[in-house]
């Protein structure tokens, strides 16, 4: 994940272990919101690919055919606009504010860049994993539709570069 390369200096102070511990779980890669789209997608029939590095913000879902990328977003991480999202930590507010902050700007770019190139993205927020009936038809509205970029794709020599591993 793209947090990880977050400059030393920029590290929480190790006052708050425990504090420090729930974010590192929090934000492991394999969080059970992602692994709960990924089964549903896979249930539904359409395959994906993982963490996609070379595309911009790395896609916790990728549809290369489909052109489709899927963020599964932690609501604090990616400061959601909702309850849990809300959430501030009492401990160093400043230093967690500040970083959410970057990780909502860099997923505003992320998703412009992959939009510019034709790709469809699809965020998922945490907080709407509870309504699992509800994921599954907007995962199925989202993956079966076609491809924003279609006509544009008809002969494009770049999409061969996006299909390649
Ligand atoms: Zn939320």
């Amino acid at each position: 994940m793209m947090e990880a390369r977050s400059k030393a200096a920029l590290r929480p102070p190790a006052t708050d272990p425990a504090r420090s511990a729930i974010m590192r779980a929090v934000k492991s890669t394999n969080t059970r919101p992602e692994m709960i789209v990924r089964s549903l997608a896979h249930r539904l029939g359409f395959r994906f690919r993982l963490h996609r590095k070379t595309l911009p913000g790395c896609p916790d879902l990728v549809f290369p055919t489909r052109r489709k990328a899927i963020f599964v977003n932690g609501c604090f991480w990616h400061g959601h606009d909702c309850k849990r999202g809300a959430r501030a930590p009492k401990n160093n507010a400043a230093y967690w504010r500040a970083k959410i902050a970057r990780n909502v700007t860099r997923d505003a770019q992320s998703n412009s860049a992959l939009l510019a190139d034709g790709w469809d993205v699809l965020t998922i927020w945490e907080c709407e994993i509870k309504d699992l009936e509800g994921l599954a038809a907007r995962l199925h509205a989202f993956l079966a539709g076609s491809p924003r970029s279609a006509a544009k794709r008809a002969g494009g020599l770049e999409d061969q570069q996006a299909l390649n591993r």
